[in-house]
């Protein structure tokens, strides 16, 4: 099947490098949504700001090893347009145009901000304090960057859904006001809900030191399975355990999968020790994040190649970005002169 006129438009914050939780919940499913859709990538570089203003070097780093991970995952920058959010001046632009189309209680009303906003408070203790204006506007620029590419179909887990139905909503409001210009996006539910951390937590974060990143060496895979999460009820090597609760099983599913049912039924019986058992791990984790580590090592010896890579894609998704702003601008009167 072959969608080239719908336009995917996906994107990621470089706040840090990716983990696996990244990769079976969003990273896999775009290698193959761009052999059938027009992809583009955005490096999200201006709402990574949005929390971390005060540390531009840490958001800088990460745009370069944000864009390595993804070449290492299989984005190939022949069929997916990767490019930085901040080099395209019409996405923000455009945020201010639809800024004048959203309340700010509506904003307060979005069910992804409320949430973030009760996690800020949690931290803070005061959201007056640590709610930004460029916070609260997220969803609006969001908004901006699906449509400032034509973005018809967004992948999405369902936790971003109502940051897509406010961006519906600009849309509708832009197009009663101004006559029909944008596109109306529709979501991609992707199927992997989100991944637990090796110790457990419904969670997987570098805070909680419980992820595995896509980058991590032979001797920290080692580490980390070592340390997960058991079944605490097993104490001898050959006591019956239930598989469900332990997080080397729970991986075992995703990496070694050719074998789950005897890790599964051996655990059940008796029949295998959790030492064994995560040495098997480690050995089927190493397997399948190999080739992502050779990838990683051929970029991270030609930088110049991710500059390259970068540059295009930034110049192809600003064409198309220049295009859509002239019919904007068109339909909103403000076409004053060719420049
Ligand atoms: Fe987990 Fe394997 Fe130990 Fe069973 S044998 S509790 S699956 S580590």
């Amino acid at each position: 099947m072959n969608n080239k006129y719908e336009n995917i438009l996906t994107g990621i914050r470089p706040t840090g490098n990716l983990h696996l939780g990244h990769y079976f919940g969003a990273t896999s499913n775009w290698v193959k949504l761009q052999n059938e859709y027009t992809t583009f990538i955005e490096i999200a570089d201006v709402q990574a700001l949005t929390d971390n203003f005060d540390n531009p070097d840490k958001v800088r780093k990460n745009v370069y090893e944000l864009t390595i991970d993804l070449l290492s995952v299989g984005i190939d920058p022949k069929k997916s347009t990767i490019f930085i959010q901040s080099k395209i001046p019409e996405i923000a632009e455009l945020t201010v145009f639809y800024s004048n189309l959203v309340t700010i209680s509506r904003l307060y009303r979005n069910p992804t901000i409320k949430t973030e906003i009760k996690q800020k408070r949690e931290l803070f203790g005061n959201d007056g304090e640590s709610v930004t204006y460029g916070f609260l506007g997220y969803p609006v620029s969001q908004a901006a960057d699906i449509t400032a590419f034509n973005g018809t179909l967004i992948p999405v887990g369902d936790d971003q859904l109502p940051l897509l139905e406010q961006c519906r909503e600009i849309v509708r409001k832009f197009n009663s006001i101004y006559g029909d210009t944008l596109k109306e996006p529709k979501e991609l539910l992707s199927k992997s809900s989100r991944l637990k951390g090796l110790d457990g937590n419904e969670k997987m974060g570098k805070s909680l030191g419980n992820a595995i990143y896509l980058c991590d060496s032979e001797e920290i895979i080692n580490k980390k399975i070592t340390g997960a999460l058991t079944d605490t009820k097993k104490i001898g090597k050959n006591d019956p355990a239930d598989p469900n609760v332990c997080m080397v099983y729970y991986y075992h599913k995703l990496v070694n999968k050719d074998n789950v049912e005897t890790v599964c039924n051996e655990c059940k019986k008796g029949l295998r020790g959790c030492v064994a058992c995560k040495k098997e791990l480690i050995s089927a984790m190493n397997k399948f994040l190999e080739p992502i580590r050779e990838k990683r090592k051929y970029y991270e010896e030609h930088p110049e190649e991710v500059d390259s890579i970068l540059k295009e894609g930034t110049k192809k998704a600003r064409t198309q970005a220049i295009s859509v702003m002239q019919q904007v601008k068109k339909n909103m009167k403000i076409d004053y002169f060719d420049e």
